[in-house]
C-alpha cells in the first residue's frame, strides 16, 4: 500500500525480451531516479507502465497501492494516480493549454458531472503560481512551436493539475536542453511531497544535481544492478557506464 510497486517484471518487444525479472518499489513522498546506459530498457520500463500496447508484458506484476494495473488501459492508469511524461510529447494545434488540461480533469469525472470554469481557473492559476508559470503561457496551443523549456513546463503544469499518486518522467536523452532541464527540476523540486512517489528516469547524472534524489537505481541489460542514495549517481558520473558494465553486471 502507498507505493508503486514493480515485481519480477517481463517485458517483450518485438519478441525480444528487454525487462528481466524487473524489480522496483517506489512508495510515496519519495523521488527515485533510475540510470543507465542506452539501450538498457529505461523507456521499456515506462511505456510498460503507461500500458503501451507494444510492450508486451509475459510475467510479473505491477501493483499501484496494491491493486494491479495490469489490466487497466492507458487512461484506466490515469486515473487510477500515474502520471507519465515522455521525451517527445505531441502537438495539438488550435487546443490550448488550459483547455487541453481542463478536458482532461474533466475525463476523470463521473459521467454528468461537470467541471466549474472558475473553481478550474482558480486551481490553475495556483497551481501556475506555485511553478512560477506566466500566465500568458495557458492561452498557447499545445506544444506548438515550443522550445524545450515550454514543453516541460507544459508537462509539469499538467503534472501539478491532474494531481497524480505516481509520476513517471522518462528524460532520456539529449533532448534537454539547459532550460528544460531546470523546468523539470524545479517542477518536480515544487511537487515532491508525501502524496507523491516520482521516478526520474535519466541517462545523464547532471539532471540530478538539480534533483536529489532519495534513491538512485542503475539499470543494466532489463534489470537494476545497484541501489543507492545520491552518492550512487555521482559514483556512476565518476566511473562512466564501462564501470556498470564490468563490474556490477551479472556475469
Ligand atoms: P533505453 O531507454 O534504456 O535507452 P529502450 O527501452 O529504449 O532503452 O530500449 C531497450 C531495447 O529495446 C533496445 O534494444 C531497443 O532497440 C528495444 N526496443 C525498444 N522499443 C522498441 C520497439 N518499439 N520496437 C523494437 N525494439 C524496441
Ligand atoms: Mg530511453
Amino acid at each position: 500500500m502507498n507505493q508503486l510497486e514493480i515485481k519480477n517484471l517481463n517485458v517483450s518487444v518485438a519478441g525480444n525480451e528487454i525487462l528481466k525479472d524487473f524489480e522496483l518499489t517506489l512508495p510515496k513522498g519519495e523521488v527515485h531516479a533510475i540510470m543507465g546506459p542506452n539501450g538498457t530498457g529505461k523507456s521499456t520500463l515506462a511505456k510498460a507502465l503507461a500500458g503501451h500496447p507494444d510492450y508486451e508484458i509475459t510475467s510479473g506484476e505491477i501493483l499501484l497501492d496494491g491493486e494491479s494495473i495490469l489490466e487497466m488501459e492507458p487512461d484506466e492508469r490515469a486515473r487510477a494516480g500515474l502520471f507519465m511524461a515522455f521525451q517527445y510529447p505531441s502537438e495539438i494545434p488550435g487546443v490550448s493549454i488550459a483547455n487541453f488540461i481542463r478536458a482532461a480533469l474533466q475525463a476523470r469525472l463521473a459521467e454528468g458531472e461537470e467541471m466549474e470554469a472558475t473553481a478550474f481557473y482558480r486551481r490553475l492559476y495556483e497551481k501556475m503560481d506555485m511553478l512560477k508559470i506566466d500566465r500568458k503561457f495557458t492561452s498557447r496551443s499545445v506544444n506548438e512551436g515550443f522550445s524545450g523549456g515550454e514543453k516541460k513546463r507544459n508537462e509539469i503544469l499538467q503534472m501539478a493539475m491532474l494531481e497524480p499518486k505516481f509520476a513517471v518522467l522518462d528524460e532520456t536523452d539529449s533532448g534537454l536542453d539547459i532550460d528544460a532541464l531546470k523546468v523539470v527540476s524545479e517542477g518536480v523540486n515544487a511537487l515532491r511531497g508525501e502524496g507523491l512517489g516520482i521516478l526520474v528516469i535519466t541517462h545523464y547524472q547532471r539532471l540530478l544535481n538539480y534533483i536529489v534524489p532519495d534513491k538512485v537505481h542503475v539499470m543494466w541489460d532489463g534489470r537494476i544492478v545497484q541501489s543507492g542514495d545520491k552518492d550512487l549517481a555521482l559514483k556512476l558520473e565518476e566511473k562512466g557506464y564501462d564501470w556498470v558494465k564490468t563490474e556490477l553486471a551479472p556475469a
